[in-house]
């Protein structure tokens, strides 16, 4: 077991108690504020592992990475609100067979591909309307 661990899992569970996407240091903030003492090197740290194992979800906005606990380990897609960062967790059947489909014509094997898709969340729509 790595030196770390703990570290890790608080992040984590940091993280999945969080709504929407969130950077690193405003989690570092969030923790800091309930007596962890985990430092920002390791939540940086910690957030781009569990991202690398598909424990979360992490997007770049403004040059920033964000991360957000996901709802499921299975692969899928992100629609996102631009404005509130409402975030709906949703399958892309017709981007999977596109992805396989594209890769194999250009003779590429084991695809893989992140697709967001970036807009107004409905409350959001209303109140720009
Ligand atoms: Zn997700
Ligand atoms: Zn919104
Ligand atoms: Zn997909």
């Amino acid at each position: 077991m790595k030196r770390n661990t703990w570290q890790r899992e608080a992040v984590r569970e940091a993280l999945g108690t969080t709504e929407g996407f969130v950077s690193a240091q405003a989690l570092h903030s969030a923790m800091r504020e309930h007596g962890s003492e985990v430092g920002l090197a390791t939540v940086y740290r910690a957030l781009a592992d569990l991202a690398g194992e598909g424990q979360a979800d992490a997007l770049q906005q403004e040059g920033e990475a964000l991360y957000r606990a996901c709802t499921t380990t299975a692969h899928h897609h992100h629609l996102i609100c631009r404005r509130c960062g409402t975030t709906v967790e949703i399958t892309a059947a017709p981007v999977e067979s596109w992805a396989r489909q594209v890769a194999a014509e250009n003779g590429f094997t084991d695809p893989e591909h992140a697709v967001d898709v970036f807009g107004l969340c409905a409350n959001c729509s209303r109140e720009s309307a």
